[in-house]
């Protein structure tokens, strides 16, 4: 279910442009407004899900099909190779920057990570 006040359901809804790179009946993913890097894309699930502490068992494959997505998006983006890389990234709570209230799965790839993270 949608909720009115969040702005990655409006983006899977279509109501809000955003750059879509992939979208089937489960998950969506679109360019994040503010790249961290190159490739920059964040995956979605098109259900709201506020955060990782509302994840039940029965999201299992929905979190599963998520990574897939993110594997796909990176060989569209050209960087699922060996020598390329990137980086997938789930934020949580306010040690781990968690902004928006839609769960999220950043792609980050076009240039050298960094590690740790800062
Ligand atoms: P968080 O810190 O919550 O893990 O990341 C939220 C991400 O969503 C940020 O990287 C931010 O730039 C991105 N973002 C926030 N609002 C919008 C928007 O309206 N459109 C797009 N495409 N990305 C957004
Ligand atoms: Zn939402």
């Amino acid at each position: 279910m949608a909720n009115q006040e969040c702005i990655f359901c409006k983006i899977v809804a279509g109501e809000v442009p955003s750059d879509i790179v992939y979208q089937d009946e489960s998950v969506t993913a679109f360019r994040d407004i503010n790249p961290q890097a190159p490739v920059h894309v964040l995956v979605v699930p098109n259900r709201h899900i506020a955060t990782l502490a509302d994840i039940t068992a029965e999201d299992e494959l929905l979190l599963g099909h998520m990574l897939r997505v993110a594997t796909q998006v990176a060989e569209q983006e050209k960087i699922h190779t060996p020598d390329r890389g990137y980086r997938l990234v789930l934020n949580y709570g306010q040690d781990g920057g968690l902004l928006v209230h839609h769960v999220h799965l950043h792609v980050l790839g076009g240039r050298r990570m960094g590690w740790p993270p800062g």
